[in-house]
């Protein structure tokens, strides 16, 4: 199993205090922090290769588009896409369903068409279809769920209609700690001769992702929840789709010919890229990737399921303690999401960083899945595999306390 305590040392913003206390990062959810491989590997490039990707001549020029499209060549073999035509870099999860809802969206959405989504999807995998449902006079569809929280395949199957053009889901939820039957759903709505899109901002930084296995036609994720930069991410795409595809962002870098009023674009993935791309974050995300595929996905799956069987059972037995999601530890990820009766999650979430712990309070990009649950907002601890059960221990020892403090 790994050894997150050696594994720690290698992100060195974990070892402060906070409110004199050390500190605990558990926001995972919302952002990963860095291994100084990834650090380093930032500064080399700027200290070393910094130049314009894909049009000098000159040598720190080549070394940078190198580095930069050997990023890509990472990101397509973590992935399985079979080729890195269908690898765009991003700005991340946002950007990538933007840019299918805006192009694709488009091109295939017709009057009366259908568009299914799930109560559980964050504000980037909602808004977007709403924007496009209203430019096409299309409709909205919201897929059920189980008791549990997954996407209900069997209710879905009566749901989706000849009408449904597209199916946009999570992969795994950044509130309710499920992972999606993804398969499944693509199956379903493949046989409506309707498209999948996924969101992976949760899945791929904790799972082993095989994108041909899915069948997932787009499927979007953020580098920074995975050990990469801010600003950088991957939107694949099946390779006939996006080269069906008009770009969405128009400038330098996806042209082919500019004539004086009308141009052609470039050849996969760069007709997606306009303008100077975020080049140290994809780097920095291949970094990423490489120190990811050092440790094994399977192994940091496996190790946050070894967490999670240890703290959820103790968070369950507190009493006034409501954590939503599956009850079984073993159909739940280390996105933990709770309420305690009678203090608002934000006090909750203040306690906690008076303990040096970093948990989110709020309603996490997710107002659809709050009205579904029937609450304002809620606490959320999420767990790396830099976490450690010691971590764990504290979590649940301060959640304890700060219990009897509000009592
Ligand atoms: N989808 C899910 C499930 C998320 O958790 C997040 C981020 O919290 C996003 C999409 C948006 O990711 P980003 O802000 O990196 O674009």
């Amino acid at each position: 199993m790994i050894d997150a305590d050696k594994i720690k040392q290698d992100f060195p913003i974990l070892f402060q205090s906070v409110n004199d206390e050390p500190l605990i990062y558990l926001d995972n959810a919302a952002t990963s922090q860095k291994p100084r491989q990834v650090l380093d590997a930032i500064q080399h490039y700027y200290e070393h290769d910094n130049a314009n990707i894909h049009r000098g001549v000159h040598t720190l020029a080549e070394r940078a588009t190198t580095h930069y499209e050997e990023a890509r060549e990472k990101l397509r073999r973590f992935i399985n896409a079979a080729s890195t035509k269908e690898v765009l870099f991003t700005r991340g999860t946002t950007t990538g369903l933007n840019w299918v809802s805006r192009s694709f969206g488009d091109s295939v959405i017709e009057e009366g068409d259908e568009i299914y989504i799930t109560p559980m999807e964050h504000h980037s995998n909602v808004v977007p279809w709403q924007q496009l449902a209203k430019r096409k006079n299309a409709k909205l569809v919201y897929l059920p769920l189980t008791a549990d929280g997954f996407v209900d395949v069997q209710k879905s199957a009566e749901v989706i209609s000849a009408k449904g053009k597209i199916l946009s889901v999570c992969h795994a939820s950044n509130v309710l700690g499920i992972t999606n039957p993804i398969k499944e759903l693509a199956e379903l709505i493949h046989q409506q001769n309707g498209y999948i899109v996924v969101d992976g901002a949760q899945s791929v930084p904790h799972m082993k992702v095989d994108v041909q296995a899915l069948d997932a036609d787009f499927y979007a994720f953020s580098g920074h929840k995975m050990l990469g930069p801010t600003g950088s991410g991957i939107l694949y795409g099946k390779e006939a789709l996006l080269n069906a595809m008009e770009p969405v962002e128009f400038g330098g870098e996806m042209i082919d010919f500019v004539y004086d009023y009308e141009s052609t674009w470039n050849v996969l993935p760069w007709k997606f890229e306009a303008g100077t791309p975020n080049i140290v974050g994809g780097i920095g995300l291949g970094a990423a990737v490489d120190y990811l595929e050092a440790i094994g996905m399977d192994e940091i799956e496996a190790y946050e399921k070894e967490l999670v069987r240890y703290v959820l059972p103790k968070l369950q037995t507190i009493e006034g303690i409501s954590v939503y999601g599956p009850a079984d530890p073993e159909l739940h990820t280390g996105v933990i999401t709770f309420n305690l009766d009678g203090v608002h999650p934000h006090d909750l979430a203040t306690a906690f960083d008076m303990e040096g712990i970093a948990v989110r309070a709020g309603h996490h990009c997710a107002q659809t899945l709050m009205r579904y649950l029937d609450v304002h907002a809620t606490a959320r601890a999420s767990f790396y595999f830099y976490n450690t059960f010691e971590d764990a221990d504290r979590f649940i020892d301060s959640l304890k306390k700060i219990k009897e403090f509000f009592k």
